[in-house]
């Protein structure tokens, strides 16, 4: 069977979420599970992820799924319901809806008491310079005061746009709005912390912390891996070699002969390429891993196999390849690929065999 096998590994997965506990102890966790848990697979994550406080998705397939697979935790829509038939769903399935346009929240007050009697809370959004979805700090404070007075609980929502970047201007704007509309609108609760954040800014952890790719032992920083921030990639991705070859000098591998051999070169031919979702891009060199030791890439992926260079390995048929995974960084991928290890794990296919370890 060709085997191209994504291994979950739900210890590393439950020890990232310890990680969040440890860096904001008293928060409550809404573990982000959108895009099938980031591409893992929503279904093992969500066991081993059982002790958490409750669930952030993007929608509401998503949020359906998780109550269909029995989960009885808080979940959040964090982009809210985008027609009102949704409304009477988010109701009847226990879910928490954000509001961010004035729709939404007409669409809220027409179920007010339904909604409230299920005590779920409202979480309501700030725009603070991200510029995507939001009530601009102006309007906010009368919209949270309008809902606190129907009898709604609310949570003040903020996500900031560089929290991955040391220094930019733009997170002091964004913290002094958020800390100035919270002011306003005590006692009321709050969540601002993605994972960057989690990470970088504890006194802003509050109520709720929304942590995504730090669970599953990704890093949110450019400058910072895994192992330097105490995760572990929950994710390994791995192929085998199905064919080897040896080329000589001046010969080539691949479409578009992108690759020619400078002198005779021993190639493995690996079952994996962009139609499982590995990249095919790489305006630098990438790399795999045998047996922990670094292999490059050559030549271009094609869709169902690429080709490694295996010069002076024992590598025979049949060798296990990671592609990425505890020995092969996401992130090392990525980088290589000009791209960040969100994209890369959300983007894997339905093609390789899932496996919980
Ligand atoms: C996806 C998401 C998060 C998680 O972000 P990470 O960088 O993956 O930790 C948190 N909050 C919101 C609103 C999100 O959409």
């Amino acid at each position: 069977m060709r085997q191209a096998t994504v291994y979950i590994d739900s210890e590393a997965l439950q020890y990232n979420l310890n990680r969040v506990k440890q860096l904001s102890p008293t928060a409550k966790i809404v573990s982000m599970v959108k895009a099938n848990a980031y591409g893992h697979g929503v279904k093992d994550c969500l066991a081993a992820l059982a002790n958490t406080d409750a669930f952030g998705v993007a929608c509401l397939a998503e949020a359906i799924e998780i109550r269909e697979l029995g989960y009885q935790q808080p979940i959040t829509l964090i982009e809210g319901i985008f027609s009102a038939e949704e409304m009477q769903i988010v109701i009847d399935q226990n879910i928490e809806l954000i509001v961010h346009h004035q729709q939404q929240l007409d669409w809220l007050l027409t179920h007010k008491d339904a909604y409230i009697a299920k005590n779920l809370k409202v979480w309501v959004k700030l725009n603070s310079g991200m510029n995507r979805l939001g009530f601009k700090v102006d309007d906010i404070i009368s919209v949270i005061h309008t809902l606190k007075a129907e009898g709604f609980t609310c949570v003040l929502a903020m996500h900031f746009a560089n929290a991955d970047a040391e220094n930019h201007p733009l997170n002091e704007q964004q913290k002094s709005q958020f800390l100035r509309v919270k002011e306003a609108c005590e006692p009321i609760m709050a969540s601002c912390c993605n994972s960057a954040a989690i990470f970088k800014w504890p006194e802003l952890n509050f109520d709720f912390v929304r942590p995504g790719i730090m669970l599953y032992g990704a890093s949110p920083f450019a400058d910072k891996t895994a192992h330097d921030l105490d995760i572990k990639p929950v994710m390994t991705f791995t192929a085998e070699i199905i064919a080897l070859n040896t080329i000589q000098a001046g010969e080539s591998v691949g479409y578009g002969s992108t690759f020619i051999a400078e002198k005779e070169t021993e190639l493995a031919i690996v079952s994996i390429g962009y139609g499982d979702g590995y990249p095919r891009a790489f305006p630098k060199q990438n790399h795999v891993a045998i047996n922990g030791r670094k292999v490059a890439v050559i030549g271009r992926v094609a869709m169902d196999m690429i080709a490694i260079d295996v010069t002076g390995i024992n590598a025979p048929i049949g060798t296990e390849v990671e592609l990425w995974g505890k020995n092969r960084l996401v992130d090392d991928v990525a980088e290589a690929n000009g791209t960040i290890g969100y994209e890369l794990l959300c983007r894997l296919s339905h093609r390789p065999i899932r496996k919980k370890i």
